[in-house]
């Protein structure tokens, strides 16, 4: 059987989870039960990031063990997880012995290879970021993705990664797998990037400042930098060091994260792997932000859309819709409530559920107990929406569904089978084959992208029943 490792990027656990970790979720679950469908032994990761200033200060803020804020965040992120039916295999948290442990053995390895070392330093920190920032970066000395962070002056002794060391062989990297990363422009953003020249990270902090680390192996005084820490998770959820069975069965991976990870995922960990003498990702998926009517998201805003409160209020399977269909898989793309329930009503209680229950009621009205015989082939339209899913075209992979479902609409309108079947039973169930073959087809494709309702219909298909209640009822 062939094996195939995907996972998400880890969420940083200082806030909530929004709708754009749904995208990434759900992406990364069409892709693992597609080819789980397909034969394929998928192992799906995905966890949180829990160390680093960020938490330890907003856990103080509130008065609590660090520990316990970062359980009760977790917890959040998990309930997100099923709450949008994904089917992953494993919740690393950063927190884990085995991943501390990993996370060491990885710093080891990066020492051996002369690529750690001891530095005085000083930094301009972004906090929302958790990252340094060079003067070039900042925008009137502020970070320009926090403008309303203050932006932090630290001077200490660290331990630097030797990145810069890292430039040719990147970029030589990326010559060797020009679709590392997707889309290609991101692709042509990172190689400009590393082509820039790359300098020497900090990858510590000072444990009496800030003790809420993975202690770096035999320095008592230090603590690992959050990022180093968190991306060793996408080794240790497989295995990495002491299973190396396990790890050789699924590395390498395929990592689905945003475009304000482009840099981490596609420089940093890959110079990072090399350092430690193990193999590059197999690729990086890049999706973009999600906005509200064009507007970043922000909680000072106020125009932050809840995927707790839009799934208990729709269902889970038409936010995986939305999120599957209407969004652009690598741009940014909109996701208010209006459009969202537009959608919902248009292409799920008016498309997809209403055709479901006018072939399935007149397919039982027609042949009652006596079995449809419809044909089980596959239809033409599976070339490309393998094709698109396979490319991580999710909205285009799902358009090739829904122009399945405009067809047999179509179809019922030309054919008539109701007005068909007043005088002739015969050829109204020769339509009705058709129609109920057609709408296999439909549920079939639909399997990886809504799972429970492509269920239901296959289920009431085979019962030959019309579902009793709408699939999608109407939202006004
Ligand atoms: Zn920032």
């Amino acid at each position: 059987m062939k094996s195939f490792y995907i996972t998400t990027t880890i969420p940083y656990v200082n806030s909530d989870p929004h709708i754009g970790h749904a995208l990434e979720f759900v992406q990364a679950d069409v892709v693992a039960r597609y080819l789980r469908l397909g034969g394929f032994d998928v192992f799906y990761n995905t966890g949180t990031d829990e160390h680093g200033l960020n938490i330890y200060t907003a856990a103080k803020e509130r008065g609590k063990d660090t520990k316990s804020y970062a359980d009760e965040k977790s917890a959040r992120f998990a309930e997100l997880l099923k709450m949008l039916n994904i089917q992953y295999d494993n919740f690393i948290r950063t927190t884990d012995e085995h991943h501390k442990m990993a996370a060491q053995e990885f710093w080891n390895r990066c020492l051996a290879t002369g690529d750690i070392y001891k530095k005085e330093y000083k930094i301009k920190y972004c906090m929302g970021c958790e990252m340094e920032k060079t003067e070039s970066e900042l925008v009137n000395g502020r970070c320009p993705l926090h403008p309303n962070k203050e932006i932090h002056t630290i001077e200490e002794e660290n331990f630097f990664f030797r990145f810069s060391k890292y430039q040719k062989p990147l970029l030589d990297l990326y010559e060797q797998h020009p679709d590392l990363v997707l889309p290609e422009s991101r692709m042509n953003e990172i190689k400009k990037f590393v082509q820039r020249g790359l300098d020497d990270f900090s990858i510590s902090r000072l444990a009496k400042k800030m003790p809420w680390g993975i202690p770096v192996p035999g320095e008592q005084d230090h603590v690992m930098y959050v990022w180093f820490d968190a991306l060793v998770n996408y080794i240790s959820a497989v295995g990495w060091p002491n299973d190396m069975e396990k790890f050789n069965k699924w590395w390498p991976v395929v990592q689905v994260a945003g475009k304000d990870n482009l840099r981490q995922q596609s420089a940093i960990w890959q110079a990072m792997l090399m350092s430690a003498q193990l193999p590059p990702s197999r690729q990086i998926i890049i999706h973009g932000f999600l906005t509200n009517q064009g507007v970043k998201m922000s909680k000072t805003l106020g125009n932050v859309v809840d995927p707790f409160d839009i799934i208990s209020r729709y269902g889970t399977d038409a936010v995986r819709y939305y999120l599957i269909r209407q969004v652009t898989p690598f741009e940014d793309s909109d996701f208010s409530e209006e459009s969202f329930k537009f959608a919902y009503n248009a292409s799920l209680a008016n498309g997809l559920g209403n055709l479901v229950s006018r072939i399935l009621k007149m397919s039982s009205d027609y042949f009652g107990s006596e079995p449809v015989g419809f044909s089980q082939e596959e239809w033409e339209c599976w070339g490309e929406y393998r094709e698109r899913l396979e490319s991580f075209q999710f909205d285009r992979a799902a358009n090739v569904i829904w122009s399945v479902i405009a067809d047999l609409d179509a179809h019922i309108q030309n054919e008539q089978p109701f007005r068909v079947a007043k005088d002739n039973m015969d050829k109204a169930k020769e339509i009705l084959r058709y129609l109920v073959g057609g709408l296999n087809q439909v549920a079939l494709m639909l399997r990886p992208i809504m799972p429970v309702t492509a269920e239901t219909i296959l289920e009431h298909i085979a019962a030959n029943k019309m579902p009793e209640q709408p699939l999608f009822m109407r939202k006004d």
